[in-house]
């Protein structure tokens, strides 16, 4: 057996408690380890003469241990103090470490030290406080000192110090790694050698070949992602889809027909569908356009001309409250049409199970033109007759798991037509910045709706301090007496709809006894039932509340023209795409709508990020700060994302993006199954079982 695949505990004794917790933090084997990156590096390396030393620096001092001893604090009685005198050929310096009383016994009088850390004074001096340290014998390999040192971040209890230790005498079978990039990657990329950078990014002997050894194992990350991305693309690209005949008459007319103009994106992105659904390849494009930019049109337009050449359309809603706003929409405007609604209650709803069946029916005979539903419809039970076009809004908001399920559907769909899949059109108001979209979407066309139709007003935006809840409170009469309307969103509760839930309702109580008794407040969250909600959103919708408070569910969605306060309480918890996107809720109408971000968080980060909103940021503008400010993990979700944390943290970097991409092309061009390149290829395999995507 190879040596990296050996189990940790065949090359050292491991407590039964730490072997938990490394089974727990998911590092069995040595390869795990050797894998298990450091995050930063503490510069050690410059080795000082005892007398040199100054304050305030990063040194490494190497001596005797002349004395060493544990006395009490004299200000904490509590606290042990651990003094140790160090002597080199020019001078001695002190050290002191705080509440580790057990160094007397590892440290001892006559021992060489190996010590690093920075230098300050106290009263008696110069001295090191809580240095790095270690023992060593002349001639040794240096661990935690004396050199560039790793610092890992500490899963699950495990120190830093602890996988220095371990990791160090391991690394001699990096050598193991088979190299899979071919030379003729390798040379004109200046990339190092596999091998090497486990080594080097673990151990650098410069702070440059850590660079360097970081940048070949980001870029294996990366073009990991690049080489799926492009071989799905090649993939859908050899599918058969129907081809779809431009119907101009048809297309022209409904534009026509529409009470207001298509803006020029609107119009730019109508035709890019169109003629992508002329093509006899499956289309698999991205709208992206900010809350309001008017994406339901742009589908609408697809959708007709898939319907009146005789094809079935199915859309995909992320909530039944989104879906039932599509399908009373689209019942309202493709008149002729038979549009059915199937969601995960449409069963429940009816309690009548034959009505579900019929639907069911109505789908697999053809007699449903339009299906609208949430991910219900991706149920092995769901037979159409003929589809030939998936719209899917909001397609952020459907977890990895779904997507992943929704793409692999698509291919064996019960469409109703054999070797063939059906176009997709995704929908996202999550405006996804470019270097996001090169790496991760790159098998996807985008249309982008940049413009907002005419006449949208801004929707003024304030930070508001705790302390001036009463004056926001004041304004919501105020409009309210004006005739308008608000809502009070709370925020997340981390993983918990329940205790959410429970929040809401309290929130709501209290505001309704003791600020808005005169007024009529509706409560909404996620623990409701689809029938609660939706009659709660009615009346919201048709004025019969003044107030709406609500948990995150009102996101997407809810369109009422007449609201024209957003309040987002706890607004540090949510990310700036997402509070975009609630402000989206207001300024529908032709009234002049108002926002403000409460934040509990006196955080400097919280309110600089919390302000871009309040300048006249676009939604593309935002996710660009979002993840400008919060990095990618945050901004995709890194569970989420099952990416490897390099490739995360290199999403950023839109050089090696685009030299990935390039070289993922390069060798598919050259190999498109990566047949010669056996170890390519299996590092591929295991990277796709790894992540889920799609
Ligand atoms: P989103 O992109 O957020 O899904 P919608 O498609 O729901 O936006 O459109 C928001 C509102 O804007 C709808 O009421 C829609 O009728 C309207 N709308 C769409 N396009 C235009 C336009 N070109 N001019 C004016 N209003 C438009
Ligand atoms: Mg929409």
């Amino acid at each position: 057996m190879n040596n990296l695949d050996k189990n940790i505990i065949d090359f050292f004794r491991v407590s039964l408690l730490y072997k938990e917790k490394l089974n727990k933090a998911g590092l069995r084997t040595v390869r795990d380890l050797l894998l298990y990156f450091p995050y930063r590096y503490d510069d050690f390396s410059s080795k000082t003469a005892i007398a040199e030393l100054k304050i305030n620096e990063i040194a490494t001092i190497q001596g005797r241990i002349v004395d060493i001893t544990n006395r009490r604090s004299w200000r904490n009685r509590r606290m042990v103090l651990t003094e140790a005198l160090v002597e080199d050929e020019t001078g001695s310096a002190r050290a002191v470490w705080f509440n580790q009383p057990y160094l007397v016994r590892s440290l001892s009088k006559g021992a060489t030290l190996s010590l690093a850390g920075k230098t300050s004074v106290d009263k008696q001096g110069l001295v090191f406080s809580n240095p790095a340290f270690e023992l060593f014998k002349i001639g040794e390999a240096l661990a935690h000192t004396g050199r560039i040192i790793p610092i890992y971040r500490e899963a699950e209890g495990i120190t830093s110090k602890w996988l220095r230790l371990h990791i160090q005498p391991l690394l001699r079978y990096a050598d193991e790694f088979e190299e899979f990039l071919p030379d003729e990657v390798l040379q004109p990329e200046k990339l190092m050698g596999l091998a090497r950078a486990v080594k080097e990014i673990h151990f650098p002997p410069a702070m440059a070949s850590a660079e360097a050894a970081k940048k070949r194992l980001a870029f294996d990350e990366l073009l990991m992602i690049q080489l799926r991305v492009q071989r799905n693309r090649l993939k859908i690209q050899k599918e058969k889809a129907p081809a779809i005949k431009f119907n101009k008459e048809l297309v022209k007319n409904f534009v026509e027909e529409l009470p207001f103009i298509l803006t020029d994106d609107q119009r730019r992105a109508a035709w890019e569908i169109i003629q992508d659904l002329e093509k006899p390849t499956p289309m698999n494009r991205l709208l992206e356009g900010d809350v309001g930019s008017g994406k339901t049109v742009v589908a609408a337009i697809a959708v007709l001309e898939v319907i009146q050449a005789g094809f079935q359309v199915a859309l995909m809603a992320p909530t039944e409250i989104l879906a039932d706003q599509h399908y009373k929409n689209f019942l309202k405007h493709m008149i002729g049409y038979k549009v059915a609604l199937l969601t995960g209650s449409s069963s429940l709803i009816n309690k009548n199970k034959v009505t579900y069946e019929e639907i069911l029916r109505d789908i697999k005979n053809g007699i449903a033109d339009i299906v609208i539903g949430t991910h219900a419809l991706i149920q092995d039970k769901v037979q159409f007759k003929n589809l030939a076009l998936v719209v899917v809004d909001e397609q952020h908001k459907f977890g990895i798991e779904q997507r992943a399920k929704l793409v692999k559907t698509l291919f064996s769909l019960k469409d109703g037509l054999p070797d063939k899949v059906p176009h997709l059109l995704s929908m996202t108001a999550t405006p996804i910045p470019r270097t996001l979209a090169l790496s991760l979407w790159g098998d996807l066309d985008i249309s982008l709706l940049r413009q907002m139709p005419k006449g949208r007003r801004k929707i003024l935006t304030k930070v508001v301090a705790p302390a001036n809840l009463a004056k926001a409170h004041q304004f919501i009469r105020e409009e309210i007496k004006k005739g308008r309307q608000a809502f009070i969103i709370y925020p997340l509760v981390e993983e918990s709809p329940h205790l959410e839930a429970k929040a809401v309702t309290a929130e709501h109580k209290r505001l309704t006894r003791d600020v808005f008794p005169d007024l009529r407040l509706g409560l909404l969250h996620g623990r409701m039932k689809p029938k609660e909600k939706e009659e709660v959103m009615g009346k919201f919708k048709n004025g019969q509340f003044d107030i709406l408070i609500s948990t995150s569910v009102v996101e997407v969605g809810i369109d009422v023209p007449n609201a024209s306060v957003m309040i987002i309480e706890g607004a540090d918890r949510f990310g700036l795409a997402q509070l975009h996107q609630f402000r989206g809720r207001v300024g529908r109408g032709e009234h002049q709508s108002y926002c403000f971000l409460f934040t509990e968080s006196a955080a400097k980060n919280t309110s600089q990020r919390l302000r871009a909103l309040t300048g006249a940021a676009s939604g593309f503008e935002l996710a660009e700060k979002d993840l400008q400010i919060r990095g990618p993990g945050e901004f995709l979700g890194s569970k989420q994302s099952g990416l490897p944390d390099l490739a995360m943290a290199s999403l950023n970097d839109l050089d090696l993006i685009k030299q990935t991409r390039r070289v993922a092309q390069e060798l598919l061009e050259r190999n498109p199954e990566l047949e010669n390149n056996k170890f390519l290829k299996e590092k591929l395999e295991k990277f796709e079982q790894a992540i889920h995507m799609e």
